[in-house]
This record gives C-alpha cells, structure tokens and sequence, in this order.
C-alpha cells in the first residue's frame, strides 16, 4: 500500500472537487501543530510532502494525497480557530460535515493527539462531528518523544476515558513519534488492514 509513489493530488474547497471515489481513503485531523505534516510525511517516507497544505490559504482545504492506485491520504487541516473569522470557520464546518457524512469511500479518520497535551475541548468537538457522522475515529498520540515518561501513563488514562464517550472511537490508541519513527509501522499497518 505505501510502496507506490505518493503525491500532492489536490486542495479542496466544495464537495464538488472532491476526486472521483474509486479507492479507499483515511482522513487525519488534529489541532494546528499538534504533529499531522510531519506523521504525514513520516508515514509515507517523503519529506516536505504535507508542508503544502500547512501554508497560509490551504488551511481551510480539505488536502488530498495519492499512496499509490490504491489509496488517498486526507489531511483535514488544523481545527480550532481561535482567530478565524466566524463565517469562515462556520464554512469550513459545513465542509467538513459534508465530507464526513457523504465519502462513501473513507474509511477511517485518525484524530491527532499531542501526547504531552492529552484530550482538549477542540478534539472533543471533532470526535462528536465523527461520532454523529458514524466515521470509526483512531486517536494517534504524536510526539511521544517529549513525553515525560512519569506523565505517560496518567495522559493515556486521560484519553481513555475520554475515548469511553465517543461512541465511533475504535479503543486502541497509537502511540507515535515522526522524529524517532515509533509507531509508524504500526500505524502503516492499521491502514493496510482497512477494507
Ligand atoms: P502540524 O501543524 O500539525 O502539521 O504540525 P507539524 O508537523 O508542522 O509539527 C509541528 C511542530 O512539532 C514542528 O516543529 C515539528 O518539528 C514538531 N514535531 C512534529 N512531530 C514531532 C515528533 O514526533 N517529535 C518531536 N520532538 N517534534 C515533533
């Protein structure tokens, strides 16, 4: 699934752009920095990949990237507009409903999770959108690395239970880090599970 190329496919801004559904696809979503470009990357093994969608103007496309014939990457940029205009982030909003209720073709969202930080109010907002829209949601901790190892079992625990509430969350985490490559296996792996 990842042997084949991977590239920029295109930004999004209407349902009506979306490609033609004809393989299956995951989507990543995540508070802005909270690690998507650089798992993104780390996933497929090409550098500088999902920086595009990280630049002034795409933040409000829904990003998609070819891995392969036989599956898309889609990288929901960075929620949680604090500074965002109101009817931009009420147009992103719909958007994204429309695309979680109407791709017949995803399969799976990963919701990105600062393992530092834990579960924020933002991440909850998402996980209730993916648990109305029936979207299995696999919470993915980033940046492991930084983690203080005495604080790592307690922000688990905290997710955990926050997980316990969401009705589409799938209950197995996924512990990474882009910058020491941990996780990422396994995560390739989850993906290449899904039918
Ligand atoms: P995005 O805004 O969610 O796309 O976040 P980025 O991928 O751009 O990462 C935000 C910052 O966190 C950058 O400075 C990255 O270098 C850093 N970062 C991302 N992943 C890791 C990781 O696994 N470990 C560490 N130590 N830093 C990371």
């Amino acid at each position: 699934l990842f042997a084949g190329d991977t590239d920029f496919l295109k930004g999004v801004v209407a349902m009506s752009g979306l490609p033609p559904a004809d393989r299956l696809e995951v989507c990543f979503a995540g508070r802005s920095n909270v690690g998507k470009s650089s798992l993104i990357n780390a996933l497929t093994g090409r550098k500088g990949l999902a920086r595009a969608s990280n630049t002034p103007g795409r933040t409000q496309e829904i990003n998609y990237f070819t891995c392969g014939p036989e599956l898309f990457l889609v990288d929901l940029p960075g929620y949680g507009f604090a500074e965002a205009p109101v009817a931009v982030v009420e147009k992103w909003q719909r958007l994204l409903k429309s695309y979680l209720q109407g791709r017949q073709t995803l399969r799976r969202a990963f919701v990105l999770i600062d393992h530092r930080h834990g579960v924020k109010k933002v991440d909850e907002e998402i996980m209730t959108l993916l648990d109305q829209a029936a979207v299995t949601f696999q919470v993915v901790l980033t940046k492991e690395d930084k983690v203080k190892p005495k604080d790592r079992e307690k922000i688990l625990q905290q997710v955990r239970k926050a997980l316990s509430t969401h009705p589409a969350a799938y209950p197995e985490l996924i512990v990474t880090s882009s910058d020491k490559g941990d996780g990422i296996p396994t995560l390739r792996a989850t993906i290449a599970t899904l039918e």
